[in-house]
């Protein structure tokens, strides 16, 4: 017997054709993806509103796809870190921040990562396969603060321009009326950069970018995010600079920075006329080591004077906090704490 398909994942659209043919309309539709993404129903005999023979149709065939993460941890500073396991067996983590009244969630895109960046834990774990939309959307929706979520950023597992169709389609979902209903503006996309793809996602989206830069100087750049060989950094901010700015969306780098490897005066004076004149906005972010890099990060004074002398010369910085660090679910630490499940599980 066929097992039954995940409504989470579909879209309204896809939703109709399942049904159309048995004469229901698209606003049966609609009421079936806002039971799945807004009211979260996990049993298809309890979608609400709902008449007996929609229920029928559908549940030959399909259940919800909403599922719990296996495992999860937490971190003294309030964040959590989520085991999610996909059903043909993927492993992957979804993380969530508290702070203040913004509620994110750190989704990850495929089990583990093929771009090999040299500091980054995940891809040490290696590749093991794309997530699906709908399991990207379930790391939403499927957690515990589901109902809290205010902002989702696509920076756990995975770069998500190699999987483009299934991040644009969990995009839609999330910002759509029928789905999630978040504004485009608090959903951040996270590349070390794919050419022809943040020009895709450019023109067929509205959520904010941001570009891993690590280095202002290419034959650095090169040494740690090995994409820039064939996808230089220089073109890809060209590409966001020249495109049209959107009302509320925000283009934007992010710099981890290491003590004396790229916080020198001249990877600053890199980054100021680099990014000289423009709307793109540098977010500095500690460094957590991984392995025996032997780097340290960058102090927080120094993080400081990075951003007071970028806002100076006209660029829009900030300093992130680190969250998560004790649990592996920092940037860049996603897949070094696979074993610690089993020792810390709650
Ligand atoms: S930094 Fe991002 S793109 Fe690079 S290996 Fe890690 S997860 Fe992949």
């Amino acid at each position: 017997m066929r097992e039954p398909e995940s409504l989470c994942g579909l879209t309204a659209d896809e939703v109709l054709s399942l049904i159309e043919p048995s004469g229901f309309r698209y606003s049966h539709a609609t009421l079936v993806t806002n039971c799945i993404y807004k009211k979260r129903i996990r049993d298809i005999n309890h979608l609400p509103g709902i008449s007996n023979k929609l229920r029928n149709l559908l549940s030959g065939s399909h259940v919800p796809g909403i599922s719990s993460p296996e495992q999860s941890l937490e971190s003294v500073d309030g964040s959590k870190k989520y085991l999610f396991r996909s059903r043909s067996g993927l492993l992957y983590e979804t993380v969530y921040i508290p702070d203040g009244k913004r509620h994110t969630v750190c989704v990850s895109v495929q089990s583990g990562c093929r771009m090999g960046c040299k500091l980054c834990a995940t891809a040490r774990y290696g590749f093991h396969g794309n997530l699906t939309a709908g399991e990207m959307v379930n790391q939403v929706i499927g957690i515990p603060e589901a109902h809290l979520v205010t902002h989702v950023v696509f920076m756990g597992m995975g770069e998500p321009l190699d999987n483009t169709g299934e991040v644009f389609r969990a995009c839609s979902i999330m910002t759509a009326e029928w789905g999630l209903s978040l504004s485009p503006a608090n959903i951040t996309v996270s590349t070390v950069g794919i050419t022809a793809e943040v020009e895709n996602f450019l023109r067929s989206s509205e959520c904010n970018l941001t570009l891993s830069l690590f280095s202002p100087f290419p034959d650095e750049r090169i040494l740690y995010i090995p994409a820039e060989r064939n996808h230089p950094s220089g073109k890809i901010l060209e590409i966001i600079r020249s495109f049209p700015a959107r009302k509320r969306r925000r283009m934007s780098v992010a710099y981890v920075m290491i003590k004396g490897l790229n916080d020198t005066d001249s990877h600053l004076d890199g980054l100021k006329s680099l990014l000289a004149g423009s709307s793109v906005r540098v977010n500095l972010l500690p460094y957590h080591a991984t392995g025996d890099s032997g780097f340290v990060s960058s102090s927080e004074e120094r993080m400081m004077y990075f951003k007071h002398s970028l806002v100076i010369s006209g660029i829009s910085a900030s300093v992130r906090k680190t969250r998560g660090a004790d649990i592996h679910a920092a940037c860049g630490l996603l897949a070094s704490g696979l074993a610690d499940y089993k020792r810390k599980a709650y």
